[in-house]
């Protein structure tokens, strides 16, 4: 089963509109040719109209790095799917850990975001993920079980061929550790063997796990060629042009 790869740039709190501008005059001729993967850049929703006008008439897709579950009403400073669509963007990071960590976003929040996602037609990335005190305490698959049942609970077959699952180890996050293949492929297993109890095998063997903890142009080659791996959601080493265009191209 072959599914294309999803390449996400996650650009989290940095880059104004004027940088945004720049990365990408710098970033499309140099993979204007590659058409092989989906390349999506994730900047801050302030850049959000920068990035679409910079990558009109391109390949490259713009997404929103995290929104509200409701489509409107008095939620002061948070955007709606709809308002992200309406900018232009395809895709919405959601339940990044540092949102579970430092915004108190949980496995309900993270499940009605994708319902709402889902609805305004956006390609929710669902990121899951253990903390290295749970892969210590042998609680990785527990915990994966915990994040995929509040990424797939209420949904069909169709919702969850719209998705994509990021397995994001915390561990591996800005800390330059990056997951092993064999670390990855294990937990991708084990996502997708959740994925088809939900689903059947069919729809589990076609949903894209993408790898996400210190990509960076040296490993992501390695960490590409395994076949369980569907793509990765780059944070660091994404906001470099030159640096996210060697691991576009791996
Ligand atoms: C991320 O924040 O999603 C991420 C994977 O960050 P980094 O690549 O910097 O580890």
């Amino acid at each position: 089963m072959s599914r294309k790869k999803l390449i996400a740039a996650n650009w989290k709190m940095h880059k104004t509109p004027a940088e945004t501008r720049a990365f990408f005059a710098t970033f499309l001729p140099l993979v204007n040719q590659h058409t092989r993967d989906e390349i999506v850049v994730c900047p801050a929703a302030v850049c959000i109209s920068a990035a679409v006008e910079s990558t009109a008439g391109s390949h490259i897709r713009v997404g929103a790095q995290n929104m509200h579950h409701e489509n409107q009403g008095a939620f002061t400073g948070e955007i709606s799917a709809d308002m992200i669509v309406a900018s232009g963007c395809t895709h919405v990071i959601l339940g990044h850990s540092e949102r579970r960590q430092y915004f108190g976003e949980t496995d309900e929040s993270v499940n009605k975001k994708i319902k709402s996602a889902l609805e305004a037609g956006l390609t929710p990335i669902v990121c899951v993920g253990e903390l290295l005190e749970e892969r210590e305490n042998g609680k990785t698959e527990g915990v994966l079980r915990r994040h995929c049942q509040g990424a797939f609970s209420g949904f069909n077959t169709e919702h969850v061929l719209n998705m994509a699952i990021a397995y994001e180890p915390v561990w591996a996050i800005g800390t330059g550790k990056t997951a092993t293949p064999q670390i990855v492929a294990e937990a991708h297993a084990f996502i997708r063997k959740e994925a088809e109890a939900e689903f059947g095998k069919e729809a589990a063997n076609k949903l894209r796990i993408l790898y996400g903890g210190s990509v960076k142009p040296e490993n992501a080659a390695a960490l590409m060629e395994e076949p369980e791996i569907d793509g990765a959601l780059v944070g660091g080493a994404s906001l470099d042009p030159a640096s996210f265009a060697v691991i576009v191209k791996y």
